[in-house]
């Protein structure tokens, strides 16, 4: 695996040294040569980009990732965790999950960000490709993806300009305190469960958890 992995790597152009070891180490982590994991490793190096920085290396940047369960982003955070190094184990990597292929990364010090997301046409070319459609979609697990296919839905995005791939806001301000934990409660209208304020949806104008939701 790890030979056919930096060969994969190693046949991508117009990466930097230092991006092509940690792609190459997110490649094994991550296990499967997919379209999504790479997806949030360039917009993981573009953010650095936007703001002007290098992967964090003292706990001073986080990451904010909007993907959420049950759908085809996760791949895309570890992504976000290798090009960037905020990583769930260190703490500085937060999922709010929206179902979006998205992240904001933020410098903890000055409250600098910028939020960047995958283009619609980017997506749309992923998910109509014969990875998705002949293969994922269908129930095929992606180490079991032929490599003829994988690979280039692994390799697609690097030979494109990083503005067609991605989309940035900012640089702006973010509140970090925003982020800090909610002490209020609501109880459900439905089940009756006693639920964390920001975790409450409104339905006709009553409270709902996310078990009770329509
Ligand atoms: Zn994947
Ligand atoms: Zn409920």
């Amino acid at each position: 695996m790890f030979e056919k992995n930096r060969s994969l790597v190693n046949s991508i152009e117009g990466l930097s040294g230092e991006e092509r070891e940690y792609l190459y180490s997110a490649l094994n982590i991550h296990g499967h040569a997919c379209g999504g994991m790479p997806m949030g490793f360039v917009a993981g190096l573009e953010a650095m980009k936007a703001l002007g920085m290098n992967r964090e290396r003292n706990m001073d940047t986080i990451a904010l990732v909007h993907s959420g369960h049950g759908h085809a982003a996760g791949c895309f955070v570890d992504g976000v965790q290798f090009s960037t190094g905020c990583t769930f184990g260190k703490g500085i990597m937060k999922k709010e999950p929206k179902g979006k292929w998205q992240f904001i990364l933020v410098q903890k010090k000055t409250g600098k960000a910028v939020k960047v997301r995958i283009r619609n046409e980017v997506l749309d070319s992923a998910f109509s490709s014969p990875f998705i459609t002949h293969y994922r979609s269908k129930g095929v697990i992606p180490t079991d993806v032929p490599e003829e296919v994988a690979a280039p839905a692994f390799k697609r995005l690097f030979s494109m300009k990083p503005e067609e791939v991605v989309e940035i806001e900012g640089p702006f301000m973010f509140d970090l305190k925003k982020t800090k934990p909610c002490f209020n409660r609501v109880t459900c209208s439905i089940c009756g469960s006693t639920v964390a304020e920001n975790y409450i949806q409104l339905e006709d104008g009553k409270p709902v958890c996310l078990d009770c939701r329509h």
